[in-house]
């Protein structure tokens, strides 16, 4: 979607602090982060949100687990821990309209969230 900002970052015409990518996701660093490590992984494909069934396409989800795989892995924090979430809704807060998996680690991480 032209007006989408995660959209943007994927095209390079919005700057973001990229860590990976590769043919179907992209990595990069929340511009407002809740802890010392807060990565947001995005389908390059712009995805509305994690109840759209065109996720379920090109294998994407297995891609964001491979890429959440690998950034955890080459962050050292696969053993240590980290968390993965994805908000859907008013409820739970959700702010950009483009599927996103937030990678949150690097401090000791409360349950239950808020
Ligand atoms: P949501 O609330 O939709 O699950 O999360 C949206 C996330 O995107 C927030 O954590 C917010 O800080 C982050 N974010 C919003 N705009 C930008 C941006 O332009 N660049 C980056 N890197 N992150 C953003
Ligand atoms: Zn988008």
């Amino acid at each position: 979607m032209s007006e989408c900002i995660f959209c943007k970052i994927v095209k390079r015409e919005l700057p973001g602090q990229i860590v990976f990518e590769n043919d179907f996701v992209m990595v990069f660093k929340d511009i407002n982060p809740v802890a010392p490590t807060h990565l947001l992984l995005i389908p390059k494909k712009h995805i509305k949100n994690i109840c759209d069934p065109e996720l379920l396409k090109d294998n994407l989800p297995s891609a964001l687990v491979e890429a959440v795989q690998k950034v955890a892995n080459d962050l050292g924090i696969a053993e240590s821990g980290f968390r993965v979430v994805v908000n859907r809704g008013l409820d739970a807060g959700e702010a950009v309209p483009h599927l996103h998996f937030h990678l949150i680690s690097g401090r000791k991480l409360n349950w239950p969230p808020g």
